[in-house]
């Protein structure tokens, strides 16, 4: 079989950070071109837009969107068009109705739409899955704490609207809750803190539920300085299930049973080409939806200015 010609679109930190190493390490496909307007790598062929190289008409599979959420829905309807497969960072857009049309695209081009949600490839998530695929969930507790000007130096768009604020990290845990827990949940009450010179909340208050009447509490917070955390609690009648550090460790009780170096991109990447290869696509949308309720539902709270530096 010959290798997936991919283009990256979008040069920034996690395409240079965990796509352009993964792509080099999976098999089947291969980086063929960038489209960035002020980033490129040597060696690679390079356009300022997703556009030029579309006219190009370059032998490009496959594109990876590694571009802000705002931005998304045009690039991958446009590649969708002319026939490429694509791949969409989390999350998939800026809102979620602009899915569907992508959905259906590629669905009538016959072309793989994959939207990709990095933290469920992280290595505790299936275990957490299981075993708690026939426990009695009693509680769970969400804590995902992080320095935003640590991991988000810069980058103006994420404080913009549909750049989501808190929820861009927030979503990942989201994303992992929605695969682990055996039952859907739904939102009860929100409270969305907005720094007064920003369009987008530095931390949250979430409590969703279930059809069991399940209490499940959700706190996202960018403010948090020194150790970060990235962890879900969940009390079962079988003991605690903590999966900590965004889902590599996994604790029951006293007892480790997860403790691994992530290897998220590396299986997102072989899950595209294997979803290509069956000429599938991969879109669920729960843990955007969960966000867009918060923003229906949240009440708003004004707090200090974010000054970045
Ligand atoms: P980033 O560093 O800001 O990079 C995004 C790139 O997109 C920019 O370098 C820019 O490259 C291009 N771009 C095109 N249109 C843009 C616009 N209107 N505004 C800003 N940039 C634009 O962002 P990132 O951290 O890589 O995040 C990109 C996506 O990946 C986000 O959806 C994010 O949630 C997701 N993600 C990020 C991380 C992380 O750790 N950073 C982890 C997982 C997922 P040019 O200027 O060269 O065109």
């Amino acid at each position: 079989m010959t290798a997936i010609r991919l283009a990256i679109v979008g040069l920034g930190k996690i395409a240079r950070d965990q796509h352009i190493p993964s792509i080099a390490a999976t098999e089947g496909i291969e980086l063929a071109a960038i489209a960035s307007r002020n980033a490129s790598v040597d060696g690679i062929a390079h356009f300022a837009t997703l556009d030029q190289l579309l006219a190009d008409g370059r032998d490009i599979d496959a594109v990876a969107l590694c571009v802000p959420p705002q931005v998304r829905h045009a690039q991958a309807a446009a590649a969708l068009k002319a026939g490429k497969h694509v791949l969409l960072e989390k999350p998939p857009g800026a809102t979620v109705s602009e899915l569907e049309p992508l959905v259906a695209a590629a669905r009538e081009g016959g072309r793989t739409l994959f939207a990709t949600w990095h933290s469920r490839f992280a290595p505790a998530v299936e275990p957490a899955r299981s075993f708690l695929s026939n426990r009695q969930i009693k509680s769970v507790v969400i804590e995902w704490k992080e320095d935003v000007r640590v991991w988000h130096p810069g980058q103006s768009w994420i404080w913009e609207p549909g750049g989501l604020g808190v929820f861009d990290p927030g979503i990942n845990a989201l994303s992992i809750l929605t695969r682990i827990l055996p039952r859907p949940f739904f939102l009860t009450a929100a409270e969305l803190s907005f720094p007064s010179n920003r369009a987008a909340p530095i931390a949250a208050d979430l409590t969703f539920s279930d059809v069991t009447g399940l209490a499940i509490r959700a706190e996202f917070d960018w403010r948090q300085t020194g150790p970060q955390t990235w962890d879900i609690r969940v009390e079962t009648d079988a003991g605690l299930l903590v999966l900590s550090s965004g889902g590599s460790r996994l604790v029951h009780d006293d007892r480790t049973l997860v403790d691994e170096k992530q290897a998220e991109y590396r299986n997102i990447y072989r899950r595209f080409v294997e979803l290509i290869a069956n000429h599938e696509s991969d879109v669920d949308l729960s843990p955007l939806v969960h966000v867009a309720d918060a923003f229906m539902l949240g009440r708003r709270r004004d707090v200090e200015p974010f000054i970045e530096d």
